[in-house]
């Protein structure tokens, strides 16, 4: 078998090989190490009847574990200067798709159609770009992809709030809108040491995997997201006070906001921290009776 391309020697090698200078404004961190990405890719439970969709490849440390575990990889890149290495040092395999895009802009449905057809089960893997790490999990999640979840890195301070429980800190609407759609955990904690530059920040690894339905039926999607979000605008204050900024003409209805609160039997003096996603659910239909 070839010789991993995470390793320090092997990375310097390629980058030296290629004349290639990090870009730090892409969250270019490459993974230096084999058996971190060997937990991640575990975590994924991949068979060869399954595919990869990887985001940012890099110099592909990550991809060729991925094409060695999975049926087919299929690999989003932004950074152009990467497409020659790719081709390099991922010529070993044969079952890799490198397309040359923005995450965030492409059409990932129609690459899944183009590339992956016949594969039912569709894992996202990825060490993601600190720069963007949110948007692109929530576009994957929102674009109702084929996809059985995600295993993904990023700054540890995310993977907690994502992963956050009602009555913690870190708990908010980014929490409650990945919980969702998915079922969230923290699996792996990653020193900086495994990385080349080492990141400013702390690093974790997060499974999703999505859930047949959301967590809870609500009768408007986003009104649910205006309400959680609206809840968390200002963390110290109270539902009700919250409330009143987040709905329409709220300051003038309060004794709306006061009335869906009690139908929904929850204190208005209760902060949105201590709600659960069901407990956000009722109150949702509850407002959109008043608000929606
Ligand atoms: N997978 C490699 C590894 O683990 O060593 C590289 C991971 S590095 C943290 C993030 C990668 O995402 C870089 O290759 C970067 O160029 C790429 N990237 C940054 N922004 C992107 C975007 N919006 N769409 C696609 N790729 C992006």
């Amino acid at each position: 078998m070839m010789k991993d391309i995470a390793t320090p020697i092997r990375t310097q090698e390629i980058l030296a090989k290629h004349g290639l200078t990090v870009k730090k404004s892409l969250g270019q961190n490459f993974l230096i190490d084999p058996n971190i990405l060997r937990k991640i890719v575990g975590k994924a439970n991949l068979t060869k009847q399954s595919a990869a969709i990887e985001i940012g490849p890099g110099i592909g440390a990550l991809t060729e574990h991925l094409a060695r575990d999975a049926g087919k990889v299929l690999a989003f890149e932004i950074d152009q200067r990467l497409l020659p290495v790719l081709e390099d040092t991922l010529s070993p395999y044969d079952n890799v798709a490198i397309v040359h895009s923005d995450i965030l802009k492409a059409d990932v449905q129609q690459a899944i159609d183009k590339e992956l057809q016949g594969y039912d089960d569709i894992m996202v893997v990825a060490n993601l770009p600190y720069y963007v790490t949110t948007p692109i999990i929530l576009k994957l999640l929102l674009e109702k992809l084929p996809i059985r979840g995600m295993v993904v890195m990023l700054q540890k301070e995310v993977a907690e709030r994502i992963t956050a429980k009602p009555g913690s800190k870190a708990y908010g609407s980014l929490s409650i809108a990945i919980q969702y759609y998915t079922e969230a955990e923290m699996v792996v904690t990653v020193p900086k040491s495994v990385f080349l530059p080492q990141p400013n920040v702390d690093s974790a690894v997060i499974r999703m995997i999505k859930r047949p339905q959301p967590q809870v039926e609500v009768i408007d999607e986003d009104f649910f997201f205006l309400v959680t979000r609206g809840s968390f605008a200002q963390r110290r204050k109270t539902i009700f006070n919250n409330l009143q900024t987040a709905m329409p003409q709220g300051k003038e209805k309060k004794e709306l906001i006061v009335k869906a609160l009690e139908e929904a039997g929850i204190e208005p003096a209760r902060r949105g921290e201590t709600l659960s996603i069901e407990e956000f659910g009722l109150l949702s239909d509850k407002l959109h009776a008043y608000f929606g």
